[in-house]
C-alpha cells in the first residue's frame, strides 16, 4: 500500500521534487501559522511534521517504504518529540483523548475589490464537499455488512514500539492502516458501486457569502459544519478568507481611512481648490478649500467620515488627500508679469553679496548626469532596494 498522508498534508504528489515540497511547505506554513491563524495549531504541526520528514532524504525514503510506522520504530532520529507530534496530529489511539473527531476545515479564498469592501457584497460560491454516500447510507457495502478487520482483530489499532534507548522501549497504539482505524472492512464483492466502498461521495454545495461593509483583506467568514461530512465524524467548517485584489486607481486603504493623492497646479494651491471625487459607492464629493488658505506641497488634508465604513457600526473613517503641487515650468510668463507676481508674493529676503564673491553657474541636476560614468542600468535596482550600500557602490563606480 502506498503511503501518502504526509504528501497529502502538503498537497503534493508522491514524486514531488525537493523544490516542490519546499514551495508547498512555505505557502502552507504562512497560511496556517499560529500567529496568523490561532485555530490552525494542529494543522500547522501537521504541516511542519510532513515537511520535516519529506525534506530529509533518509526520512522520506523510510516513510515511502514503511509509512508512519517506519518513522517511529526505525531509528530514523525521530525521538519522543516526533512521537508526541505524531500522536496529536494523526489521532493515534495512544495519545490523549481529544473528544469527538472533527472533519477538516475547507479553506477557500474569495477575491474582493476595494469597492466590494466599501459597499458590502453578497455572492454565491460553489464548493465541492464530501458527504456520506446516499446509496449505501454511508455503510460502504451493498448488504450493509461489515467484516472484522484481520489486521487489528477489529480493535482499530495496532501496537507499535518506540525505542528510546537500547534498554528502554516505549509501547503505544496506533491507528490500523488496513481498516483506517475502524476495526471493520468491507468484502470486495460487497462494496457499494456508487462510492466504491469509500462511504462518501462528492457533492456540489452552493453557499451564500455576505461580505460585510468595511470588511478587511484577510477577514474570515466561517460556515460551521458546511465542510466535509463523513459517517461518525463531526462535519468540518468551510472558512472563506477575503483577499483584496487589484489596486484602485484613486484610493488606497489604511485601516479605516482612505488615502488618495491629488495633483494641483500652483494656481489652485494659492487661489483655492475645486475638486470632485467619485467615491467608491458612486457618489460625487465636491471638495473645496476656504478662500485665502494655501495648500503647501505634499500637505495632507482630511475629509471627515468619508473613509471606509467601520464594521458593525454606522461610523466611517476619514478620507485623507495628499496634495501634490505642480509648479509652472520655466519661462511660463514674460519678465514684466513675473515682476507683478513678485509684487503680490511675500517679499524676498535681502541677500548681502560680498565684493569678492565669485560668479558661478547653476544648472539643473538630473540623476542620469550624475551616474553617467557608471553606465550600468542595473545600478537602479540597488537604489530601490537599499539606499545605503547601493549609493556607495554607485559612487565608487563613478570614481573609477
Ligand atoms: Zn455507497
Ligand atoms: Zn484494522
Amino acid at each position: 500500500m502506498a503511503h501518502t498522508e504526509l504528501y497529502d498534508v502538503l498537497g503534493v504528489s508522491r514524486n514531488a521534487s525537493d523544490n516542490e515540497i519546499k514551495r508547498a511547505y512555505r505557502k502552507l506554513a504562512k497560511e496556517f501559522h499560529p500567529d496568523k491563524n490561532p485555530h490552525a495549531g494542529d494543522r500547522f504541526k501537521e504541516i511542519s511534521f510532513a515537511y520535516e520528514v519529506l525534506s530529509d532524504e533518509r526520512k522520506r525514503d523510510t516513510y515511502d517504504r514503511y509509512g508512519l510506522d517506519g518513522l517511529q520504530g526505525g531509528g530514523t532520529g525521530t525521538g519522543p518529540m516526533g512521537y508526541d507530534i505524531l500522536s496529536q496530529i494523526f489521532n493515534m489511539c495512544g495519545g490523549p483523548h481529544r473528544g469527538p473527531r472533527k472533519g477538516e476545515d475547507t479553506i477557500h479564498p474569495l477575491r474582493v475589490s476595494l469597492e466590494d469592501l466599501y459597499n458590502g457584497k453578497t455572492t454565491k460560491l460553489q464548493l465541492r464537499r464530501n458527504v456520506p454516500c446516499r446509496t449505501c447510507n454511508g455503510k460502504g457495502s451493498k448488504s450493509g455488512m461489515l467484516l472484522t478487520c484481520k489486521g487489528c482483530s477489529g480493535r482499530g489499532f495496532k501496537v507499535a514500539h518506540h525505542q528510546i534507548s537500547p534498554r528502554m522501549t516505549q509501547e503505544f497504539q496506533m491507528k490500523c492502516g488496513d481498516c483506517n482505524g475502524e476495526g471493520q472492512v468491507i468484502n470486495k464483492k460487497d462494496k457499494c458501486t456508487q462510492c466504491q466502498g469509500r462511504k462518501i461521495i462528492e457533492e456540489l454545495k452552493v453557499l451564500q457569502v455576505d461580505v460585510e461593509k468595511g470588511a478587511h483583506d484577510g477577514d474570515r467568514i466561517v460556515f460551521h459544519g458546511e465542510g466535509d461530512r463523513q459517517p461518525g465524524i463531526e462535519p468540518g467548517n468551510v472558512v472563506i478568507i477575503l483577499q483584496e485584489t487589484g489596486t484602485h486607481p484613486t484610493f488606497r486603504r489604511s485601516g479605516n481611512d482612505l488615502l488618495m493623492k491629488y495633483q494641483i497646479p500652483l494656481t489652485e494651491a494659492i487661489c483655492g481648490v475645486n475638486l470632485v471625487i467619485k467615491h467608491l459607492d458612486g457618489r460625487n464629493l465636491f471638495v473645496k478649500n476656504p478662500p485665502g488658505t494655501v495648500i503647501q506641497p505634499d500637505m495632507v488634508m482630511e475629509v471627515p467620515n468619508e473613509g471606509m465604513p467601520i464594521k458593525r457600526s454606522f461610523e466611517k473613517g476619514d478620507l485623507l488627500i495628499q496634495f501634490i503641487v505642480d509648479f509652472p515650468k520655466s519661462y511660463f510668463a514674460p519678465d514684466p508679469q513675473i515682476k507683478i507676481i513678485e509684487s503680490l508674493l511675500p517679499p524676498r529676503p535681502k541677500t548681502v553679496i560680498p565684493k569678492d564673491a565669485e560668479d558661478v553657474d547653476l544648472n539643473e541636476y538630473t540623476e542620469s548626469q550624475g551616474s553617467a560614468t557608471s553606465g550600468g542600468s542595473g545600478s537602479g535596482e540597488a537604489y530601490d532596494e537599499d539606499d545605503g550600500p547601493g549609493m556607495r557602490a554607485g559612487l565608487q563606480c563613478a570614481q573609477q
